[in-house]
């Protein structure tokens, strides 16, 4: 047989069903719900201040794990926020997006055969993470309509092989917000078992109804066995700039640095002094940017009802899980596809979050981080839906 062939690995994973939405949604001129990122413009001050890096001749590599005024902002902010001492020269590391950071983080860490416990539905990177750095997934449920998790099958998850845990809060695609009790019972379970807690907290300034983002590094005994990883796309709309970070206890900082490193070297350097920039921004940006996402997520969950889904109403992340059962279609991707390329709506197939495929079939995860105008465009398209077994006025 050939020996020119992709690997086992990248056998065993599919192309992300979330830009694939994208893809298609470009070929028919939809609007798209599907990948999470905004159509309006990022803040000002962010953009001069990657102008002037790169008039200033930034334009050579930064240092391998992050540009010193990134590294120094992303301690800072995490330390006065959540009071727990950060050491920019210790712990953090710039990455080429929280993709990245996540990738770097789960090859550094992970040997063979160990296993690493993700929350189901889970954003659809954890399971070619899982696979790529040879991790073995162990998936526990985060049971609808509050995607609360069972303690005992958490519980039950964990042995002497778990390596860590993987957690996204808030969370993409529930919009769950993880409470202090819930990271507390997490805790517990990797402290007990000696594991690692992967947080991937990208979310966190996108947050809604007075939930209270904590970082599970936060929780006591988590600090020395957390890896936090975030970046500047979400939070300052600049998912295209790829610059994101792990924040990592001394004890893993050298393994994700040197994994970084052999992986892509760096993040741009103009765009991590801008992101030095972001992150100067005043705590007003932050409470603008929560509330005006609370406006689009009420717009799109009123929407989206209207037109007959079922809406898990998110209180963090810009993204609405819905039911799709009304519709009667055979499966979600049937209907992602339905929808748009006769409906002109892109959204993304509940499976693609799912290892458990019968618990996506019946979802659609939409995304709201966009002009109000895109959202009622969306609605004017939705027009055309009808639920099965409702007849068509004539
Ligand atoms: N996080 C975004 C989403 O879930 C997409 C990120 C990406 O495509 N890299 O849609």
């Amino acid at each position: 047989m050939s020996k020119v062939t992709g690997s086992k690995k990248a056998t065993q994973f599919t192309e992300s069903v979330i830009r694939e939405m994208t893809r298609l949604n470009d070929r028919y001129g939809g609007v798209n719900l599907s990948q999470g990122f905004p159509d309006f413009p990022a803040p000002d001050g962010v953009k001069d201040a990657a102008c002037a890096a790169i008039r200033a001749d930034i334009n050579q590599y930064a240092v391998t794990w992050g540009a010193r005024p990134l590294r120094e902002a992303v301690a800072a902010q995490f330390t006065r926020r959540y009071r727990l001492p950060i050491v920019a020269d210790e712990q953090v590391t710039v990455c080429c997006g929280s993709t990245e950071a996540m990738m770097a983080t789960m090859l550094a860490i992970i040997d063979p055969g160990d296993e690493v416990i993700v929350f189901e539905p889970f954003y659809e990177n954890y399971g070619p993470d899982a696979i790529l750095s040879g991790a073995t997934p162990r998936y526990v449920t985060l049971h609808e309509p509050h995607w609360t998790f069972d303690p005992d099958e958490l519980a039950a998850a964990f042995n002497e092989n778990t390596k860590a845990i993987i957690l996204n809060t808030p969370n993409n695609p529930t919009g769950k917000v993880f409470s202090r009790d819930e990271l507390e019972t997490i805790a517990a379970l990797c402290r007990k078992w000696d594991a690692i807690a992967i947080s991937d907290e990208i979310y966190e300034h996108i947050i809604y109804d007075g939930y209270v983002h904590v970082p599970i590094a936060t929780v006591e005994g988590m600090a020395d066995r957390t890896v936090t990883i975030n970046g500047l796309s979400k939070t300052y709309s600049v998912t295209g700039w790829r610059v994101g970070w792990t924040i990592s206890p001394p004890s893993l900082t050298g393994a994700i640095r040197k994994v970084h490193d052999f992986l892509t070297v760096g993040a741009a350097a103009p765009l991590q002094e801008a992101g030095a920039a972001a992150l100067a921004l005043p705590q007003q940006y932050y409470l603008d940017l929560a509330a005006n996402y609370t406006k689009r997520r009420d717009a799109l969950v009123e929407i989206l009802e209207r037109h007959h889904f079922t809406c898990y109403k998110p209180h963090g992340a810009y993204y609405i899980m819905t039911d799709i059962s009304a519709f009667g279609f055979g499966d979600d991707v049937e209907f992602a596809r339905y929808l748009v390329k006769d409906v002109g709506v892109a959204a993304v197939p509940g499976t693609s979050f799912y290892n458990n495929a019968a618990a996506g079939r019946t979802k659609l995860r939409f995304c709201f981080c966009k002009r109000d105008e895109t959202l009622r465009e969306a609605d004017r398209r939705m027009e055309k839906l009808v639920p099965a077994g409702v007849k068509l006025r004539s």
